[in-house]
């Protein structure tokens, strides 16, 4: 599939989330989900600076999914993204058995993003979500959000010069 403006919609209040995010302390990532029907269902955004570092939005929607819909439902949900799921959320995501995912940034951007900068490299491996999730339909990246994308990261993990 490719990225619709309706896709792009979604993803715009991810990146909303992801600046609310940063501006509370905590890691720029956002994300949301949407039923088959179009409705956001649930959404989040990264709560890390609390101390426990699994607070990943996409994490937290695949708890949501588990607990709150059925089989089908998750299946036929798309999951909206401001950036790639890291390992940890691809493999919630697949156990879970969640639907189509679009993010606005990949993962691998981010970690070239990290590597220009001089930043700590993530402690986990990045791995595109189709490497954990073989069966995964995704979209992304979105070159209209890159920009944002690339700017609120600096914000967030560029060391200070
Ligand atoms: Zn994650």
């Amino acid at each position: 599939m490719t990225i619709t403006s309706h896709d792009l919609d979604y993803l715009r209040r991810c990146v909303d989330l992801a600046r609310e995010a940063l501006a509370a302390g905590d890691q720029p990532f956002g994300s949301l989900l949407a039923g088959a029907d179009g409705a956001v269902l649930f959404e989040d955004r990264n709560r890390v600076a609390g101390g426990d570092p699994t607070r990943h939005p996409e994490f937290e929607i695949s708890r949501w999914a588990a607990a709150h819909l059925n089989p089908e439902e998750r299946a036929s949900a798309t999951v909206y993204t401001s950036g790639e799921h890291c390992a940890m959320c691809s493999a919630s995501h697949g156990w879970v058995g969640l639907g189509r995912i679009v993010y606005a940034a990949s993962g691998r951007q981010l970690a070239d993003w990290l590597h220009a900068w001089g930043a700590p490299a993530s402690p986990v491996a990045t791995l595109a979500i189709g490497e954990v999730v073989p069966g995964a339909v995704t979209d992304g990246p979105a070159p209209e959000l890159t920009a944002e994308m690339e700017s609120l990261y600096r914000a967030c993990f560029a060391p200070a010069r």
